[in-house]
């Protein structure tokens, strides 16, 4: 079949798998090029390894580090008539370049809210690696089924206390305009910290420790966003905002549980990804970003955040903010990038959105994120959605 995109609002329901081959091979090579990190662990299990922040941990840590990873993610297989998420296709191209270089990969797809999966991965790591060095928490789900309760939990992305007026994009048409956001019950905000918030992390370093399984210097990452004044009425004042201080509450906990370095929340830049893509404001907020980042020379996506953030601010010892988290989104937070964020914010409009801001790396970002867009993939040629296209 020919195999194009399919928007729908912020998700697209199609993914093109050479496309996200390419995709992954095109990060992987980012990495080479940047040299070997000394001094990585060696045995590592990445949850939300698919896509994003996630699958960008597994190459640096396999591709610079000399990693043997697990990967976990939550996944659509393919059939012969629709084609998988693109994470499904994410995870085959990255297995069969982590082995074509020697380096064990296993992923496992599946709910790693479930207490089941988290018992099929303990089974794993003692097959596989014996124990985990380091645990990247990078899951980001619209939902998550409680495993001692078994309630449904699901995120809403929403102010807390009053509603708020924001000036948002429609990124298919282009056109800004403003849209009032009621604020959450008390009931939205307990789930999305329940679905979103450290709970689960805290789960998973529970069973791994109760199995055994943790190393001996063992070390966690948990990925946040803090953002500046423009997102912080629909991000950190808002229900996201609750869940990730408790992502922070967690890392606290965890450090005095296992050691002062052993967990760290990270702070990241916006970039685009399927998580942000859903939350009101990012869109537009990234698209003005992009430009002006783009202008000062400082432009990164997911691959380069998490290549600078092993290369630079992994290591012990590193210089954490006042709650005790690594910062990588210092060039997004600078003062010169904000400034001339914050200048343009007012000025922006369907018509100035040219001049003003960068929609079309924006649009750009969001295709590739499903496979599309990609130089050297022949997108009118025939494609098997079940076929796993083979390394280059
Ligand atoms: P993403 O949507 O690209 O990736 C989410 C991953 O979670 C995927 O691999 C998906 O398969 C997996 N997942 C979802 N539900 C699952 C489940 N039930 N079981 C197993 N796996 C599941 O998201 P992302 O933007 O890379 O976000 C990752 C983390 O980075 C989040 O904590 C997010 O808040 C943080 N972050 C993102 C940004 C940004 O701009 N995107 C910025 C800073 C921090």
């Amino acid at each position: 079949m020919i195999i194009q995109p399919r928007i729908r609002g912020f998700i697209c329901t199609t993914a093109h798998p050479e496309g996200c081959a390419t995709n992954v091979h095109e990060q992987i090579a980012h990495v080479r090029g940047q040299g070997a990190i000394e001094g990585l662990p060696k045995r590592v299990l990445v949850l939300g390894c698919s896509t994003g922040y996630g699958l960008a941990s597994r190459i640096v840590t396999t591709f610079a580090g000399g990693a043997r990873t697990i990967g976990v993610s939550f996944e659509k297989a393919p059939t012969e008539t629709k084609t998988a998420s693109a994470g499904w296709y994410n995870n085959r191209a990255f297995e069969q370049e982590a082995r074509a270089a020697g380096q064990e990969a296993l992923t496992i797809e599946g709910d790693a809210f479930s207490d089941e999966l988290k018992q099929q991965v303990i089974e794993a790591v003692r097959a596989q690696f014996g124990q985990v060095d380091l645990l990247v928490y990078s899951m980001a789900a619209p939902a998550r089924t409680h495993p001692k309760t078994g309630e449904l939990l699901r995120s809403a992305i929403k102010p807390l206390g009053e509603a708020v007026r924001l000036k948002t994009l429609n990124t298919e048409k282009g056109e800004v305009y403003e849209t009032e956001i009621l604020p959450a019950t008390d009931e939205e905000a307990a789930a999305t910290v329940a679905v979103m918030g450290g709970e689960d992390w805290g789960m998973w370093i529970d069973a791994l420790q109760a199995a055994g399984v943790l190393a001996d210097g063992f070390r966690t990452l948990n990925y946040t966003y803090l953002g500046s004044d423009l997102t912080w009425p629909i991000y950190w004042h808002g229900t996201l905002g609750k869940a990730k201080e408790d992502v922070d509450r967690m890392a606290a906990t965890l450090r005095e549980r296992l050691g002062p370095d052993a967990a760290r929340v990270v702070a990241l830049k916006a970039v685009v990804t399927q998580a942000s893509s859903a939350i009101p404001v990012v869109p537009l907020y990234g698209t003005v970003l992009f430009s002006v980042m783009k202008e000062m020379g400082l432009h990164e996506g997911c691959i380069e955040q998490i290549d600078r953030l092993f290369r630079t601010r992994f290591a012990l010892g590193s210089e954490t903010d006042k709650a005790g988290r690594l910062r990588v989104d210092d060039w997004e937070l600078s003062a010169p990038v904000q400034a001339e964020v914050l200048r343009r914010w007012p000025l922006l409009s369907t018509q100035t959105m040219g001049e003003l801001a960068d929609i079309e790396e924006y649009r750009a970002q969001f295709l590739r994120l499903f496979g599309f867009g990609l130089a050297g993939v022949d997108y009118d040629k025939d494609a098997d959605p079940m076929s796993v296209p083979a390394l280059a």
